[in-house]
């Protein structure tokens, strides 16, 4: 069995031109089911890559040799380990050699007290993300920033730091711009920040890497990250895409089907655990933790607003607000971006019939500069059984536009009191750094740029942190029992699954943290360098922190029987309680301790998570920690470890057939052991707080690219427009898609107006369009007659703009449904069509949408052609603005919802509150 292995290793002759093997794997050599692939930042950069790709032809000749002589010792390994279960052997343990080329290079951390007193300038150094040590890469790199960036800049402009207009960038963000019209669409869940990055003409291809030799691969499910996609491609791995379930990593933007869950190999990773809208839900979260509140003491989870579930406990929130009066917060239970938001003074401000979560408004934010700000940190759990919880060691810090005023008065202001990204990138005053080292700058922050400007405000970082570690695990808590048992039920292997949650915290201003939301698959999009920086970090540090088994497929085929075997009894797993067979032989080689009385399982969880804590580069591990079993042993069932959220649990969920394992105390135990041996983990508090105090840098310059775009010729616009006229004149119609086309970018160049120079009337247009049209995009309460707000001002002109921004954004996306991929007799060619596209300005495709509108008598842009409830079609008038004038009375606010719900399903699933379990 084990030489099929070392067949299958030597029979694809595997070679890496760009550096030796192991600095592209770790955790193991080539070949052992440790091995995993590193993923770095610096070959974002084209210019590395070309240096790594140059340099390295001779060294491929010695690493095939590496590599057989690695086939072999692979073989001995496999032969070992048969024979001694899971038991760590010191090839690829921590002490191994891999293991030091790689890790003695990175970590600051794991510097003495001496070292962090020489690192003057508060870095978070992290030498490439898994450097090389070859020091020209490193050499290619910026400067390091001087310490004196270290001082306040609260939301100055600078001479870098250019006010960059949304407006101008709308255009070229259009994926109607290219030529190519059905691909040009974006078939995604739509992240926060603009998706406008990552693309260059260099190539990504990455086909010298390791993981494209192993032919590993990745697939996105109803997302699109463009740069995960960039970093997969750099690093080698190959897409697969439709019903092709040989993945070696799934990413998901929604929660998975069970029948994959089920079916994951021992190889294949998937970025969701499941059941974890159970953190994710906004109505659901409230509750998890309303329930740890009864059960444990309003005290130990005094972590969220109080919050009420509309309609149901409609009651219970007027009791509440008769004892402490408003403000209250109204959200969707399941919306996201700060859609549909609103702020009350008082419960009966509130419609009766309203979906909605309501919480407590918190009224004294922390300030910075006098602006509102809130937190996105990133927790990623490797594990809920034993509890493994990493907090990124950098996070973004949102800041409101408008100066925040706690008057009642303002508290329609969304640019005021939220700090979404989405709402506050359309008010006209809203400031990108454009710089990666300007983390201080403009309504975008780096965390520890938050925290370094507290700090020299006297205030206490250290506890502040301590108390969002606290916040996190908490909230982790309080969820996890219903997460636990859907994954012994379902997830067939222990490291299967992991997660990446974007935790939304309001500090206040007496710096208590307070939960907002957990988000699921928070957002990568990138709009500015800033951003780039610190998510292609957290990208790559999360990729090899969670470890992608680097097997070939013949290996993974040779996984795959074994699995098949394993499968077939994976019954009687669970039902097996330890016995003396179980135990493993003492380990005559060196590497970590090992415990004699632990189980198989057990070893091999504990050997995980040591493997993993070796790589974590820039996660911070906040449970287990020293003190976590006194801090929160209280909250976890006393014999298994679960944490315990319902009183009755133990009688009914985790007793019956399944073994009386504590995992929790376990890796606790041999983590932190204080019984005279060595302490096997460095991750005390000050270590922590250090880490989360220093500045995010990296040694290599991390490109942030615009999307290149066409530049558009008015004089051949204004021609082709002719050309168009003269066609729908002579009967030639508009096909559903053109139409959609030329709608949305129509809209496009209106929202574009609408943030440069807003026009009052143009607003309640709009307005008025999209409270006909309904559906998600429904101004909130508040908004719905225009004249509850009376000043005409840039945050009323955002607020409208970031509607209408979303309803371009599942406009676009639903309009995938229409794509043809031939031309119709008597419709307008495609190709004619999509330079005209390409040249228009508004005025041309209102006189295209006017002329068709008023020739055709129909609206094929809102309306299905066969549709039952086609309102009658308005006359348009000639002239400017004459379309958008009658946009209004062509949606018949009751017909608009049923035609366009044929379509509903198709896209039902890129909603990122939809659940499967
Ligand atoms: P969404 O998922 O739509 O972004 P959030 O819960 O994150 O909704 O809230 C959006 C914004 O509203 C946050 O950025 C925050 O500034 C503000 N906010 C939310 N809840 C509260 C609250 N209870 N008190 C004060 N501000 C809040």
């Amino acid at each position: 069995m084990p030489s099929s292995l070392c067949e299958a290793l030597t029979n694809s002759s595997i070679s890496f031109d760009y550096q030796k093997e192991d600095d592209w794997i770790t955790s193991g050599k080539l070949g052992s089911r440790e091995a995993v692939l590193v993923f770095r930042t610096n070959i974002l950069n084209p210019k590395i890559r070309k240096t790594l790709s140059e340099k390295s032809s001779a060294q491929v000749l010695t690493d095939t040799k590496d590599n057989e002589e690695e086939a072999v010792e692979c073989q001995e390994k496999l032969e070992q380990k048969e024979s001694t279960s899971s038991e760590p052997s010191s090839k690829d343990s921590l002490s191994g050699s891999t293991q030091q080329k790689i890790f003695l290079l990175k970590k600051p951390q794991q510097c003495d007290k001496s070292d962090k007193l020489t690192f003057s300038s508060p870095f978070k150094k992290i030498l490439n993300r898994y450097s090389s040590s070859d020091t020209s890469i490193s050499s290619e790199g910026e400067e390091p920033a001087s310490s004196s960036e270290n001082k306040s800049r609260v939301l100055k402009t600078s001479q870098n730091n250019i006010n960059i207009k949304l407006a101008a960038d709308l255009s070229k963000e259009s994926g109607y711009e290219s030529t190519a019209p059905a691909k040009s669409i974006s078939n995604t869940v739509v992240s926060e920040e603009d998706p406008e990055v990552t693309s260059e003409d260099d190539d990504e291809s990455g086909t010298n890497m390791p993981a494209s030799k192993l032919k590993i691969t990745y697939k996105f499910h109803q997302t699109e990250t463009k740069l995960l996609r960039k970093l997969f491609n750099v690093h080698g791995l190959t897409e697969v895409q439709g019903e092709n379930n040989n993945f070696n990593l799934l990413w998901t933007g929604v929660h998975m089907k069970l029948d994959i869950v089920r079916n994951l190999a021992p190889y294949q990773r998937v970025n969701h655990f499941p059941r974890s809208y159970e953190m994710t839900r906004k109505d659901r979260l409230y509750k998890n933790i309303e329930r740890m509140q009864h059960l444990r003491g309003m005290k130990h989870f005094d972590i969220v607003p109080q919050t009420f579930v509309l309609p149901i406990e409609s009651r219970d929130l007027v009791v509440a607000h008769n004892k402490h009066r408003g403000p209250w917060i109204v959200k969707p239970a399941a919306s996201s971006r700060g859609r549909g938001i609103f702020i009350v003074n008082s419960p009966d401000q509130i419609p009766q019939d309203e979906q909605a979560v309501v919480s407590k408004y918190i009224v004294d934010p922390l300030c910075i500069d006098g602006h509102k700000c809130d937190l996105r940190v990133y927790v990623l759990v490797t594990s809920f059984d034993p509890l493994i919880i990493y907090l990124y060691e950098e996070g973004i810090v949102r800041l409101a536009t408008v100066k925040y005023d706690r008057h009642a008065d303002n508290l329609w202001n969304p640019c005021m009191h939220l700090c979404n990204y989405s709402i506050n990138k359309y008010h006209s005053d809203y400031i990108r750094s454009s710089d990666a080292q300007d983390e201080d700058v403009g309504h975008k922050w780096t965390l520890s740029a938050l925290l370094r400007h507290l700090k020299l405000q006297s205030c206490d970082t250290r506890q502040l942190m301590l108390n969002i570690e606290d916040l996190i695990i908490k909230a982790v808590l309080a969820c996890a029992q219903s997460i636990i048992s859907a994954c012994r039920m379902f997830v067939p292997n222990g490291n299967n699954c992991f997660e990446l949650y974007g935790f939304d915290i309001l500090i206040d201003n007496a710096l208590k943290p307070w939960l907002l939301e957990i988000n699921l698959s928070p957002s990568m999009g990138v709009d500015s360098p800033l951003d780039t920086k610190v998510k292609s970090c957290l990208m790559a540090d999360l990729l090899t922190c969670v470890g992608i088994p680097a097997y070939s497929p013949e290996m993974r085929s040779h996984y795959d029987q074994k699995w098949s075997r394993f499968r077939s009894s994976s019954c009687q797993r669970q039902a097996t309680f330890p016995c003396a067979s179980q135990k493993t032989k003492k380990s005559k080689k060196k590497g970590p301790a090992i415990n004699l009385n632990l189980t198989g399982e057990e070893q091999r969880i504990l050997r995980n998570a040591r493997l993993q804590y070796s790589r974590r580069g820039g996660f911070v591990r906040i449970f287990p920690t020293d003190d976590s079993m006194q801090r929160y042993g209280n909250f976890l069932d006393s014999a298994n470890g679960i944490p315990i959220s319902t009183p009755n649990v133990q009688s009914q969920t985790f007793q019956t057939p399944i073994i009386q394992h504590n995992y929790n105390q376990m890796l606790h135990q041999n983590l932190y052991s204080k019984d005279g041996r060595q302490k096997q983990e460095d991750n005390s508090e000050a270590d922590r707080i250090w880490q989360y105090e220093r500045a995010l840098e990296t040694d290599s310059e991390i490109p942030f690219v615009k999307k290149p775009t066409v530049e558009k010729c008015e004089v051949e616009g204004r021609r082709l427009r002719k050309v168009m006229l003269k066609k729908i004149s002579n009967g030639s119609e508009l096909t559903p898609f053109q139409a959609r086309q030329t709608f949305s970018i129509y809209l496009e160049s209106v929202l574009r107006r609408l943030t440069e120079d807003p026009k009052d009337n143009h607003e309640k247009i709009i307005l008025k369009f999209l409270n006909k049209f309904g559906g998600s995009i429904k101004p909130p309460v508040m908004f719905r007659n225009m004249q509850n707000i009376k000043v005409a001002s840039k945050a009323r002109s955002a607020m409208v703009a970031k509607l209408l921004g979303d309803f371009l954004e599942n406009y676009k996306r639903d309009t995938e449904a229409y794509v043809d991929s031939f031309d119709h007799f008597g419709m307008i060619p495609s190709s004619a069509y999509n330079q005209f596209l390409m040249h228009a300005q508004e005025s041309d495709l209102e006189a295209v949408l006017t002329l068709h509108t008023n020739v055709t008598g129909i609206m094929p842009f809102l309306y299905n052609r066969c549709g039952l409830s086609v309102p009658p079609t308005p006359p348009i008038p000639s002239g400017l603005h004459g379309f958008l004038r009658a946009l209004p009375s062509m949606v018949s606010s009751t017909g608009i919802n049923r035609e366009l719900s044929k379509y509903d399903g198709y896209f039902k699933s890129f909603d990122k509150e939809k659940i499967f379990l």
